[in-house]
């Protein structure tokens, strides 16, 4: 029997045994092998506008895995060509949706980047964000003390004396650039506003994103009151998903952690539950988490489990009239900025309840059109994540658009801060929001 030819047959664990693709599980290899290198996709990759060149493409980072898996070139991390056409994919999913064969090369990254072991972000960030897996009481309570340092001035001080210029440490200056001015505890936030986190005889369970936590509080205050309309509803804080392992190291982490969630998730109301998220990319990787166990069926039901009951916050947002906006402030865009995908069920509803909410001041943008690299990239590859972000402002202000609204806090964050550097005529806004 002819077996698929694997990244690493030695350590076949740091891979997805099977993709879940639009058109149904495949193989790393048979889902590479689909790519027909017609080269469709290179018109809306944001890294193949910006270099020109084949191993920036979709069709390009393709080509590379197949010939790797067929064993014509070897993985190599010092192969600087290639750990740039990997390491700079924003991981936007856009060549998916433009794609007829529906071929899904964000995935195919990111499996090379598990056979190079390619360490994407700052070490110190990295280990800093791997605290929420593997500690997330420290890791709560490093970043409790990191923002009252931040108040009490330290990161300027630390500018002051050049200790934020040494090498590994200029991120967080740029971190000092995204995040808001002044970060209210959540639980202060919700007691202010006295919204209760946790109500008697819950029917839904709420999981607040990292940003939603820890930085934009407000995010968790109105995911809160939505939900409450509806639901009663528990909140489960500081619960790690995976994806962040997923995404930026190691899939037996990732692994770990959703085995936590699943298993919490089916001893509590009988696995039924439904369970709501604020981040459309935590979405759209706990959708796909049942790949993550194939050949384990105890898993896999969980995982499938708790795709099927998966809510976004577009799926609990009143639509009766009542809660229509009373006077519109301008035109209105939906932001896609995404990990994997940029189509499907969360991004449909959203311009749905926009376009209700707005009417004619709902702006509908070409999926040509740029948008910001959320999720970190602005880390991962600074000057790409800049040039990138300057065509999506650059998209705004052709529009006229006065508020963008996202689908996570994360790109909500990125996008308030170019648009504060170039065109303060716009303001972000995650979705949650625009039902004040
Ligand atoms: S990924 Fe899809 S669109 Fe791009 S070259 Fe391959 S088949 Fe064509
Ligand atoms: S995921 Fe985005 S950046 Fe990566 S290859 Fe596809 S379109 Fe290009």
């Amino acid at each position: 029997m002819f077996n698929d030819p694997c990244l690493e047959p030695l350590f076949p664990r740091r891979h997805v045994e099977e993709l879940q693709t639009s058109l149904g599980n495949k193989t790393l290899y048979n889902s590479v092998s689909a790519c027909n290198r017609c080269g469709i996709c290179a018109a809306v990759c944001p890294t193949y506008q910006l270099y020109h060149q084949e191993n920036f493409s979709p069709r390009g980072r393709n080509q590379i895995l197949r010939l790797c898996l067929e064993g014509k070139i070897k993985l190599n991390k010092e192969n600087r060509v290639l750990r740039e056409a990997l390491i700079s994919c924003t991981l936007c999913g856009r060549c998916n949706e433009a794609c007829a064969a529906q071929v899904p090369t964000a995935e195919h990254v990111l499996e090379m980047r598990r056979a190079l072991g390619l360490r994407v972000l700052p070490r110190l960030l990295q280990s800093f964000l791997q605290l929420r897996d593997h500690k997330p009481r420290l890791f709560s309570t490093l970043t409790r003390t990191a923002l009252i340092l931040r108040r009490l001035w330290v990161v300027k001080i630390a500018w002051l004396f050049q200790i934020t210029h040494l090498p590994g440490l200029t991120w967080i200056n740029h971190l000092d650039d995204v995040l808001p001015a002044r970060i209210i505890p959540l639980a202060k936030v919700l007691a202010k506003a006295n919204v209760q986190a946790n109500q008697e005889n819950p029917e839904l369970i709420y999981l607040p994103s990292l940003e939603a936590e820890f930085i934009l509080p407000n995010i968790a205050l109105a995911t809160l009151r939505l939900a409450q309309k509806k639901y009663r509803t528990e909140t489960w804080q500081n619960t790690a998903t995976g994806l962040f392992s997923y995404v930026y190291g190691d899939l037996r982490q990732s692994r770990k952690m959703l085995r936590k969630l699943l298993a919490r998730h089916a001893k509590t109301g009988n696995g039924k539950r439904p369970l709501l998220t604020d981040s459309v990319d935590v979405y759209l990787f706990l959708k796909r988490a049942p790949q993550l166990f194939s050949g384990r069926k105890l898993w896999q039901e969980r995982a499938q489990n708790l795709a099927q009951n998966l809510l976004f916050v577009t799926d609990i947002f009143p639509t009766d009239s009542d809660d229509k906006i009373p006077s519109t402030p301008g035109s209105v865009q939906l932001e896609r900025s995404a990990l994997f995908e940029r189509q499907g069920p969360a991004f449909e509803k959203a311009e749905k309840i926009l376009t209700t909410l707005f009417g004619k001041n709902f702006v509908k943008c070409f999926y040509t059109d740029a948008d910001t690299p959320a999720f970190g990239y602005t880390f991962v590859a600074p000057k790409n994540a800049t040039r990138m972000s300057l065509k999506t402002v650059e998209k705004i202000a052709r529009l006229q658009t006065q508020q963008v609204v996202t689908l996570s806090g994360l790109a909500a964050l990125e996008l308030a801060y170019v648009l504060k550097k170039f065109y303060p005529a716009a303001q972000a806004t995650h979705f949650v929001h625009v039902n004040r």
